[in-house]
């Protein structure tokens, strides 16, 4: 199976881990500092702070802005489940915007969903596609709300001449195997905000901070969300390739896009991206026409070993959020839902193995082709 996405560790990789193994602490030590600071760096802000998950980052951020029961968040139903979960954990609860035809959320909805109670804007970059963020930091200084982009998909990618990461108040990055770069699990809080910082910084480890000698405080409750010298190892390996590895997964991309030229079965979406991607996903947009047959389209392409997967599932069509929302129609995150398709796209693939995919891709579309009258 070619999975949609997956790992890439080589020789040194591994080093770099025996290496931690080998090394004084095994937990939150100088590594993980250390991983910290070029995290920071690469980015171009003042503060990262490393998580054992970005799903622990997006809840020590909502933590830190305050999110509660008194408010909500404005959020995209096209993402992982985590970035809703999170603020049902903070007792908030989602306010699901919807979607543009890149399966971003739509700017220029977002004023309509605002309301007294609402806190913050929190998107999501789909693919690794950045959100228009001029235009939501605009709407989020505008309303006094705080604008946190779910960068999970993004850790490398731009927008217009800016880096991700130093566009929201908060950028979560996720470092789960098969995201742009990997620590096995992992996330990246960013930001260049000192008290949310802080507060962050406290909810990760116990609420704990230490004074002289043995004594200690506690500010806050916390959690233990610490990454470990290993990931941290892992890491700081994995971001010496980021390059190599966005390059690759650009120059898959691009060979997709051209094969794939004028079909008559679906679009791309790379075709149309405006900014540096890192491509995290490469989705195909089936045709109206094909909706109905997406099951069977499916599974024909797992036979032929192409590991693909569908991103996402509306997540205000899963049975909690009904619950708690009601129903909810979001028309294009529903007909995103019906007609997308990702396909493997990853750095450890060659132009060759892009090529064997897109053939099967196409071939197996032509069985399902729908008769012209
Ligand atoms: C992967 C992902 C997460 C969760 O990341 P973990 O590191 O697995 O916790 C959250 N949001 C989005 C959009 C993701 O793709």
């Amino acid at each position: 199976m070619n999975p949609y996405s997956t790992q890439f560790i080589e020789d040194d990789d591994i080093q770099a881990v025996i290496n931690a193994l080998q090394g004084h602490s095994l937990t939150q030590g100088n590594l993980t500092h250390e991983f910290e600071q070029k995290i920071a760096d690469f980015i171009g802000v003042k503060y990262a702070l490393a998580f054992n998950s970005a799903t622990s980052a997006l809840y020590a951020s909502y933590k830190a802005i305050n999110l509660d029961e008194n408010h909500r968040a404005i959020t995209s139903p096209i993402s992982f489940v985590a970035t809703a979960n999170m603020m049902l954990e903070c007792d908030s609860k989602p306010i699901f915007c919807d979607v543009k035809a890149n399966g971003n959320i739509d700017e220029k909805s977002i004023k309509s969903y605002i309301s007294n109670e609402t806190k913050a804007v929190v998107s999501v970059d789909y693919g690794g596609n950045s959100v228009e963020a001029d235009e939501i930091q605009k709407i989020c200084k505008e309303n006094n709300l705080v604008f946190i982009s779910d960068s999970s998909h993004a850790f490398g990618s731009r927008y217009k001449n800016q880096k991700v990461g130093t566009l929201a108040d908060i950028t979560i990055f996720s470092f789960h195997a098969i995201k742009p770069i990997t620590t096995a699990e992992g996330g990246m809080l960013v930001t260049n905000d000192s008290q949310i910082y802080e507060k962050a910084k406290l909810i990760r480890s116990h609420g704990m901070i230490k004074k002289e000698l043995w004594n200690c405080d506690v500010k806050s409750s916390g959690f233990n969300f610490r990454m470990t010298e290993l990931q941290a190892a892992l890491g700081m390996s994995q971001l010496n390739k980021i390059d190599r590895f966005l390059n690759i997964r650009e120059e898959i991309a691009k060979f997709y896009d051209k094969a794939f030229e004028g079909n008559p079965y679906f679009f791309t979406l790379h075709q149309h991206i405006k900014y540096f991607s890192t491509n995290h996903l490469y989705p195909i947009i089936l045709a109206p026409e094909f909706w109905c047959s997406k099951e069977d389209i499916f599974k024909s392409l797992q036979k032929e070993g192409l590991g693909v997967q569908v991103h996402y599932k509306p997540i205000n069509e899963f049975s909690l959020y009904k619950d708690i929302l009601g129903e909810t129609n979001l028309y294009n995150a529903r007909d995103f839902y019906r007609a997308e398709i990702s396909i493997p796209c990853h750095q450890k693939m060659n132009l060759e193995d892009a090529r064997v995919s897109a053939e099967k891709i196409l071939s197996v579309f032509e069985k399902f082709k729908v008769p012209s009258h």
